[in-house]
C-alpha cells in the first residue's frame, strides 16, 4: 500500500541486550553470535543505528533510560524508590521519601558492617516473621515504615520533614562494607536532608540489632546459614511534578511489562499499564506481550513492549546463556510480530534501554545499543543484521536521549515545525490541543 501514513508506534525493548565481545563467542557479542532471523529481517527492511539514552559510556538504570525514551527530561525523574513504591500500589504523599531496600546478611567487624551476602534466600514465612519485628520506627519526628514489595525486597518509607538527597548504603558487592548514610554534598546544610539521613541511619542500626538475635536467625545460624539481619538501601526518591504522557508527547501510551518499576513509571507518567508475568520461556513471554499490543492497537498510539530476559541473562555473567536467551526471544518475536509488520499504520521499533555486560563487576555498562525502525516509508539502509556492530553502519547513525521520541513523532507525521506555538507549552508534537480563538 502507498500513500498511507504511520499512525501508531510499537516500541519493543529487549532490556539490556547490548553487550561486549567474548573470546568463547569468537570475539562477538551474545547478540552478534545469536541466530536471530526475525530481528535480522526487521533490520534488513528498515533503518538502523545505535542508541544511548544518556551520554555514551554512562551506565544507566532501566528506569532512567525508559523515562528519557518516553520523552521526559531527567530533571523530572523521581527516583527508583518512588517508582517501585507506586508500582507496588503504595500510596505516597507528596513529601514522603521512598528508599529501595532489601534484606541482606551483614557481619560486624571493628564497628563497621560488612555485607556477607547481598541477596540471601529465605522462605516467605521467615521473612514475614522478620518484617513483623522491624516494620515501624519513629525518631527525630520522622516516621519510618518498611513495606514489602516481594520476597526480601521492599520500600522504606520515611514521612515527616524529609528529603531524598542521601547516599545509598548498598555497596553492590559481597564482602564490602556497608556505605554510611550521608547527605549529598550540595544538601549538607539542608535540615530535612540531615533529618532524613539521621532517621534512616538510626532505623537501619535498630533493625540490625532487632534481627541479629531473632529466633529466625538463631535457627539459621545453628543450621550453618548466615543470619539475615539487616537492610541495604539505595536510590531514595520523592514525588515531583510531572507532565502526563499524553500531554507530553501527544500520544495515548500503554506499557506492557512484568516489573513493578514499569507499573510505577506508568502510574507516575499517566501511561496505562498491563502487568504480565515472566515464565521460564522468554520467547513465549514476548510473543504473548506482542499479541497483547496487537489487541490494544485501537486504543493507543504508543505501546511499550518490554522483556527483562536479556538483562537478567547478562547478570548471570554467562555470555553463551545470554546468547540462547536472545535466540529464544527472536523465535518468540517471530511467532507474533507479523500482523504488526504487515500493518501499514504501524511503526515498529526494536532496541534496548542499555547494555548489560556478561562479565565483570558492572551491573549495566555504557555502550550504545542497536536500534531498528521498521514501517512503511522508513528509509532502508544496507544493514542486514540486528546487532551492535552492523547497526553502527546504518542510516539512523547515533541516536541519543530524547531524540528517540522526536523521531517517533516525526515518523508518525506529528513533528511540530520548530517555532510554531499553537499552545502556551512548546511541546514537540503537532497539532497541539489548542484553545479555539473566541470572539468574546
Ligand atoms: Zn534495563
Amino acid at each position: 500500500m502507498t500513500g498511507q501514513s504511520l499512525k501508531k508506534c510499537v516500541l519493543i525493548i529487549l532490556d539490556g541486550i547490548g553487550d561486549r565481545s567474548y573470546e568463547q563467542l569468537d570475539h562477538q557479542t551474545p547478540l552478534q553470535a545469536a541466530k536471530t532471523p526475525v530481528m535480522d529481517e526487521l533490520a534488513s527492511c528498515g533503518a538502523n543505528g545505535l542508541y544511548h539514552a544518556g551520554h555514551l559510556g554512562q551506565a544507566l538504570p532501566s528506569e532512567n533510560a525508559h523515562f528519557v525514551m518516553f520523552g521526559y527530561d531527567m530533571s523530572a525523574f523521581p527516583g527508583r524508590g518512588v517508582l517501585e513504591a507506586l508500582g507496588a500500589g503504595i500510596r505516597l504523599r507528596r513529601k514522603d521519601v521512598a528508599v529501595l531496600t532489601h534484606f541482606a546478611c551483614l557481619r560486624e567487624q571493628g564497628g563497621i558492617l560488612l555485607v556477607d551476602e547481598r541477596k540471601p534466600v529465605i522462605s516467605e514465612h521467615d521473612v514475614s516473621r522478620l518484617i513483623n519485628e522491624v516494620e515501624e520506627f519513629e525518631t527525630h519526628g520522622v516516621h519510618v515504615r518498611f513495606i514489602q514489595t516481594g520476597g526480601i525486597f521492599g520500600i522504606i518509607l520515611l514521612s515527616g520533614d524529609v528529603a531524598p538527597y542521601i547516599t545509598d548504603s548498598d555497596p553492590f558487592i559481597d564482602g564490602r562494607p556497608l556505605i554510611e548514610i550521608e547527605p549529598w554534598s550540595d544538601f549538607k546544610q539542608d535540615k530535612a536532608t540531615g533529618n532524613t539521613a539521621l532517621a534512616l541511619k538510626e532505623y537501619l542500626v535498630w533493625a540490625y540489632y532487632c534481627m541479629q538475635d531473632h529466633p529466625v536467625n538463631r535457627s539459621r545460624v545453628s543450621n550453618g546459614q548466615l543470619a539475615i539481619n539487616g537492610f541495604i538501601t539505595q536510590r531514595a526518591g520523592q514525588l515531583k511534578e510531572v507532565t502526563p504522557f499524553k500531554q507530553c508527547n501527544g500520544l495515548r501510551g500503554l506499557s506492557i511489562a512484568s516489573g513493578i518499576v514499569y507499573l510505577g513509571l506508568g502510574s507516575y507518567t499517566g501511561m496505562d499499564t498491563i502487568k504480565v508475568e515472566d515464565t521460564v520461556n522468554p520467547g513465549e513471554d514476548i510473543a504473548g506481550r506482542i499479541k497483547i499490543a496487537i489487541d490494544n492497537l485501537d486504543d493507543y498510539d504508543f505501546i511499550h513492549v518490554h522483556t527483562k530476559a536479556p538483562d537478567e541473562a547478562g547478570h548471570t555473567k554467562d555470555p553463551e546463556f545470554k546468547m540462547r536467551v536472545i535466540e529464544s526471544l527472536d523465535s518468540g518475536i517471530g511467532k507474533a510480530i507479523h500482523p504488526l509488520m504487515d500493518d501499514p499504520e504501524v511503526l515498529l521499533i526494536v532496541t534496548a534501554d542499555h547494555s548489560t555486560p556478561s562479565t565483570g563487576p558492572l551491573i549495566h555498562s555504557g555502550e550504545a545499543v542497536p536500534l531498528t525502525f521498521y514501517g512503511q516509508g522508513v528509509r532502508r539502509d544496507a544493514v542486514m543484521r540486528f546487532n551492535e556492530i552492523d547497526a553502527a553502519t546504518g542510516a539512523l547513525g547515533n541516536v541519543r536521549g530524547s531524540q528517540l521520541m522526536y523521531m517517533v513523532l516525526d515518523h508518525l507525521d506529528m513533528s511540530k515545525l520548530h517555532g510554531i506555538m499553537d499552545t502556551p507549552v512548546d511541546q514537540p508534537y503537532w497539532p497541539g490541543e489548542y484553545q479555539p480563538f473566541r470572539l468574546k
